[in-house]
């Protein structure tokens, strides 16, 4: 089965067991995030593109729902780039609807809220997760070096109207990198935008795995306690990758390939995340590496090592 648009289902603490569905090539956003897991921004954009991807997406979970028998909480639109940028985004949405009853997220940097459609197509997910890491100027150039044409106030009041005109599940998300948006007025600014908007859940995230900018270093349990009396009580603090294991025995090398290719991983989390057993991932570690030969990276990050793989230069 050509798996080339999905990956997963892999744990989150959020959403259970998420099966990732991938809109946009690698990598194209509107952003280029000195934390991005993905890795440097290769084409920033901010119109909206046709990938010529909707029908193979369609296909390609339609192909995976009719015969995966593990355990799947969730689909979501997210991957190795902003999925807004996908002018078919609201198109594949209403067909990927007629396959599941299963609810369907939104992962979004939230950058183009301001435009009137994307707002609209957004409002038929189930759960809309959108980030917003700064909203002072400096912070902001520093750690999203957003496309030279967005501006954040205009950025700011786009997800502020969405907040208010969507009806399902709204959780934002922050990540903080020590040093470049988590000063203590970094955190007062971004409190007063969030009384501002209607969210159910503000979540804190930082460096977990390896940024695509090394300079992007993780804040630390320290510092929780100063974002909590700053932000408030309501934020969720979460520094930390977890998952429970639910084992299953049919996870092949394109499984493991395309987690990869998204996110960099430890052993461990491989592991966690796709349900195997230690024998079996390393078996097909060593496959993969002799596939890939240097495009599969080991990368070392806050003293663990993550697998990586890349595509060729
Ligand atoms: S973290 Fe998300 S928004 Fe930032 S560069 Fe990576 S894909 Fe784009």
């Amino acid at each position: 089965m050509n798996k080339k648009f999905i990956f997963g289902p892999v744990p989150s603490r959020r959403l259970g067991y998420s099966l990732g569905i991938d809109l946009v090539e690698r990598k194209f956003c509107s952003y280029d995030c000195i934390y991005c897991e993905v890795g440097k921004t290769t084409n920033k954009i901010i119109e909206r593109i046709d990938f010529h991807n909707d029908k193979e997406i369609v296909s390609q979970i339609k192909d995976f729902l009719g015969s995966y028998t593990g355990r799947i909480d969730c689909i979501t639109f997210t991957g190795s780039g902003e999925p807004t940028l996908n002018v078919k985004m609201g198109e594949i949405l209403s067909e990927v609807k007629k396959l599941t009853t299963l609810p369907i997220t939104l992962l979004t940097n939230g950058s183009l809220f301001f435009r009137e459609d994307v707002r609209n197509e957004s409002m038929d997910f189930d759960i809309v997760i959108p980030s917003l890491d700064s909203v002072c100027e400096e912070s902001f150039l520093k750690v999203n070096k957003p496309h030279k044409d967005l501006k954040l106030s205009i950025i700011i009041e786009g997800l502020i109207k969405f907040s208010k005109e969507y009806k399902g599940k709204l959780f934002l998300e922050i990540l903080l990198v020590k040093g470049v948006n988590d000063s203590d007025n970094d955190l007062i600014s971004l409190r007063k935008i969030i009384e501002r908007m209607k969210v159910d859940k503000v979540q804190i995230n930082t460096v977990i795995r390896p940024p695509a900018y090394k300079e992007a270093k993780p804040i630390e349990e320290e510092d929780k306690e100063r974002i909590k009396n700053l932000l408030g009580d309501f934020v969720q603090i979460d520094l930390s990758f977890s998952g429970k294991k639910d084992n299953r025995s049919n996870v092949g090398k394109e499984e493991v390939k395309e987690l990869l290719k998204r996110r960099p991983c430890t052993f461990e989390q491989i592991s966690v995340s796709l349900g195997m057993d230690g024998e079996s991932l390393k078996k097909i570690l060593e496959d993969l590496e002799k596939e890939l030969k240097d495009n599969l990276k080991i990368d070392k990050f806050d003293g663990e090592f993550y697998y990586k793989v890349v595509e060729n230069d």
